[in-house]
């Protein structure tokens, strides 16, 4: 689906997504979803930030490095999808409310701002520093994954919404519920799968998987 009203901007309307994370490393649950959003919405651009110092976490196994690397070899091929490097530049807890706040004086107030996270992910999204305020800066696209519901009832009931046209046309605030692909693939199994010598292929791009051999992550203690 393309949204309606908005300018267009090349392929889709002057929108853009951002998909936060780890990856630790990057794999096709990530991809899948980060494309999915951009066709459902017809965005021009959706951006895949990893995080230097994630708060709510154990602390990644490769580097911030490592971790771009990763991602721009599973993007190559896929304009639409860019690597932003926000995170890694910055010192200290890569909080999403501050990188949020950095990409909206680059690209104003009005702009809606397509935030994709997965039910995990939400679930604990009011311990997220300055939550309400993220609310401010962005919609919340909420997708789904394998072993995790949303409750029926909660404090994001008022800003429920599933008209993808309230989202292009307004620049935040709005929390959309998204099935997308159903992949039960995690970069917590995706390690373990690694250091107990298993094959992970097709699980993640070749080309990742590459890299990993070639940088002897996640292996064997
Ligand atoms: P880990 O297992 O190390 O916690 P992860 O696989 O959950 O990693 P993250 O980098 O932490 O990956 O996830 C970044 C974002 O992508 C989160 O919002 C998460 O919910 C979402 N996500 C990750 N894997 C999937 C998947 N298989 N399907 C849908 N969303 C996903």
């Amino acid at each position: 689906m393309l949204c309606e009203t908005g300018e267009s901007s090349g392929a889709g309307v002057a929108m853009i997504g951002v998909l936060g994370g780890t990856f630790d490393p990057v794999h096709y649950g990530h991809l899948r979803t980060a494309l999915e959003v951009v066709e459902h919405f017809g965005l021009s651009t959706l951006r895949l930030i990893p995080g230097n110092v994630p708060p709510h976490r154990q602390q990644p196994v490769a580097s911030p490095q490592q971790r771009l690397a990763m991602l721009q070899l599973a993007i190559a091929q896929e304009p639409c999808l860019q690597a932003d490097d926000r995170e890694l530049r910055r010192e200290g807890y890569s909080y999403s409310f501050d990188t949020l706040a950095s990409l909206r004086q680059e690209i104003g107030q009005e702009m809606p701002l397509l935030f994709t996270l997965g039910f995990d992910a939400f679930l604990k999204f009011q311990d997220w520093h300055r939550w309400n305020e993220i609310l401010a800066q962005t919609h919340l696209v909420v997708v789904q994954r394998p072993g995790y519901s949303l409750p029926p009832a909660g404090w994001y009931e008022s800003r429920l919404s599933t008209d993808p046209n309230e989202l292009c046309s307004t620049p935040a605030g709005r929390i959309y519920p998204f099935a997308v692909t159903a992949l039960d693939i995690s970069a917590t199994r995706l390690r373990d799968t690694l250091r107990l010598g298993h094959n992970p292929r097709y699980l993640l791009p070749d080309s990742v998987l590459d890299y990993i051999h070639t940088h002897q992550l996640y292996c064997r203690i």
